[in-house]
């Protein structure tokens, strides 16, 4: 088995490497990160100590899996590409923390562990992201293509300002710790990418009904740019809340009659919320008239 080192980061490292397995990059989101000073940014940034397990998605040839692996307790990298474990094993399997999990990160379960740290591959960032957000963990140190991350931690009244910044505000506190260029890519992808660190916490207001909480959210941002009660209405045979008129005369004018996009996430977990209590009333009144 042969171990490269790739620890100084040299280029010409990586693309031994990627010629010896034949590795053409690009399918599966493969782009892989070779620039050592941003590799080193990222692993300073999980502020990994001897009691951190690390879980990594996406390890492709490994250059942030055997950075994380000196720092870190433990390293748990999924890999799809069999070809890509192939080049894992070979060179990791004498290092005794770092454990390779064969399979696609959004089907294989996740082990315990505390703290993530991935070059994700984009194309599943929204369902890995919220794959990420059941479980238990400290901190998540994560890159994104650049447009999606912006979006995670937007503002209301912002271009950006979606349904994945409601989502992701909802489960943890997302900023952007630095943005990537292309050209720290091998090979270069055609987006930029930025890093954001996630932090998952309770809601920072109340929800009664997550699940509808969700919908609604996911409802009302397809149409963004409808009054919240025409979206709310327009979007009914998704919500399926009865008594939709009544429900609507019953709500916040002030607030529905602001478009979702300039509406706090919390402003829309209080509408929710009323929703919720409104159908509650509603199927309660009519058990009463029975
Ligand atoms: N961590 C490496 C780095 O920073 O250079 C590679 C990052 S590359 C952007 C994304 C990696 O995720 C690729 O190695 C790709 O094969 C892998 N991948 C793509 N889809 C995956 C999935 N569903 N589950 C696990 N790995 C996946």
């Amino acid at each position: 088995s042969i171990y490269y080192s790739i620890y100084s980061g040299g280029f010409s490292l990586v693309r031994s490497l990627l010629k010896k397995y034949n590795i053409k990059g690009g399918t599966f989101d493969q782009h892989f990160l070779v620039d050592a000073g941003y590799l080193d940014r990222i692993v300073a940034a999980a502020e990994l100590g001897p009691e951190d397990v690390v879980l990594e998605i996406g390890a492709g040839i490994g250059n942030l899996t055997e950075r994380l692996a000196k720092k870190a307790k433990k390293v748990i990298a999924i890999e799809l590409d069999p070809v890509l474990v192939r080049v894992l094993h070979d060179r990791f399997d004498k290092v005794e923390n770092i454990e390779i999990i064969a399979g696609d990160a959004l089907k294989v379960e996740f082990p315990e562990f505390n703290k993530v740290v991935s070059n994700l591959p984009y194309s599943i960032s929204s369902e890995i992201t919220f794959k990420l957000l059941r479980h238990n963990f400290k901190l998540g140190i994560l890159m994104y293509q650049y447009e999606f991350a912006a979006r995670m931690v937007s503002l209301p009244n912002c271009k950006d300002y979606s349904r994945l910044t409601v989502d992701t505000c909802y489960f943890a506190d997302a900023s952007i710790l630095m943005k990537v260029p292309k050209s720290a890519f091998q090979p270069a992808p055609e987006v930029d990418s930025a890093v954001i660190r996630l932090v998952p916490r309770p809601a920072p207001f109340e929800v009664k009904n997550q699940a509808f909480f969700m919908d609604f959210v996911s409802a009302v941002f397809s149409q963004r740019r409808k009054k919240l009660k025409n979206a709310i209405l327009n979007m009914n045979h998704v919500l399926k809340i009865p008594s939709i008129k009544e429900v609507i005369a019953r709500l916040p004018e002030d607030i529905i009659s602001k478009r979702a996009e300039n509406l706090t996430p919390e402003e829309l977990a209080q509408v929710a919320n009323q929703i919720i209590d409104l159908k509650k009333s509603f199927f309660e009144n009519e058990l009463n008239e029975q």
